[in-house]
């Protein structure tokens, strides 16, 4: 593959990710009953581990609060102590009701849903606390739209592996979103699915410090050989 490399093209980036998507199971990665537990959900993993959000969406649904109008009507005190376990609950309780109001104020979730996939990530853009990670997590794994969630982990990857031609390709969240989407567009390579096995690759093997001796994908990686 790398034979073929040249100035604007990254021909590896498919295969690459067939490898990585090879290495774990990825199954119901995103556990959600309901498209707005996934928008909860995405604003609860916001700077913690998934098991805490979880935590708090348990909360949620045994008081019964996974709507819209049951989070925007609930007291924000209450609403702050319920999601204690997923972390800096005053700062998501605000996030979550500002979401729950949005969906009310556009007509519910049908509404939205019939929203083409660019008008929906401006309109998520504009509720307070979402921003670029969150929206295309919501896109992604809400509402299945093919959109890739370019975070840290990501944007580590492509660049450890040397898929990505220029260093501004994975410097920064969107240049690193459209860089992917554009190379895997026509492919069978679910983006939802990639970004669930960048994340366990990243927080089982290809670490801060990361452990390419058992990495199946060392062979490829340009990294062990810059250490
Ligand atoms: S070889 Fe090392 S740096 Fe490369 S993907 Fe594997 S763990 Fe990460």
């Amino acid at each position: 593959m790398n034979r073929c490399r040249s100035v604007g093209v990254s021909p590896s980036l498919p295969g690459a990710s067939r490898r990585l998507l090879g290495m774990y199971d990825v199954d119901g990665w995103w556990p959600a009953r309901t498209r707005f537990e996934v928008m909860l959900g995405a604003i609860l993993v916001q700077n913690t581990r998934w098991p805490n959000a979880a935590a708090a969406l348990r909360a949620l649904r045994r008081e019964r609060r996974l709507t819209p109008a049951s989070i925007s009507t609930l007291e924000s005190a209450y609403l702050s102590e319920l999601i204690r376990p997923a972390g800096c609950q005053s700062v998501k309780a605000s996030r979550l009701q500002a979401l729950a109001a949005w969906v009310e104020r556009a007509g519910g979730l049908r509404s939205l849903e019939a929203l083409d996939t660019d008008r929906l990530r401006t309109e998520l853009l504009a509720v307070h606390g979402i921003g670029h990670e969150t929206a295309d997590a919501i896109l992604c794994f809400g509402f299945g739209r093919p959109r890739f969630v370019a975070d840290k982990y990501a944007r580590r990857w492509l660049d450890r592996m040397g898929l990505a031609v220029s260093p501004l390709q994975t410097r920064a969240y969107e240049p690193c979103r459209k860089f992917v989407e554009q190379r895997l567009r026509g492919t069978n390579i679910d983006l939802g699915e990639l970004h669930a096995a960048i994340v366990l690759h990243a927080q089982s093997i290809c670490r801060a410090r990361p452990n390419c001796e058992s990495c199946d994908l060392r062979r490829d990686c340009r990294f062990p050989r810059t250490v």
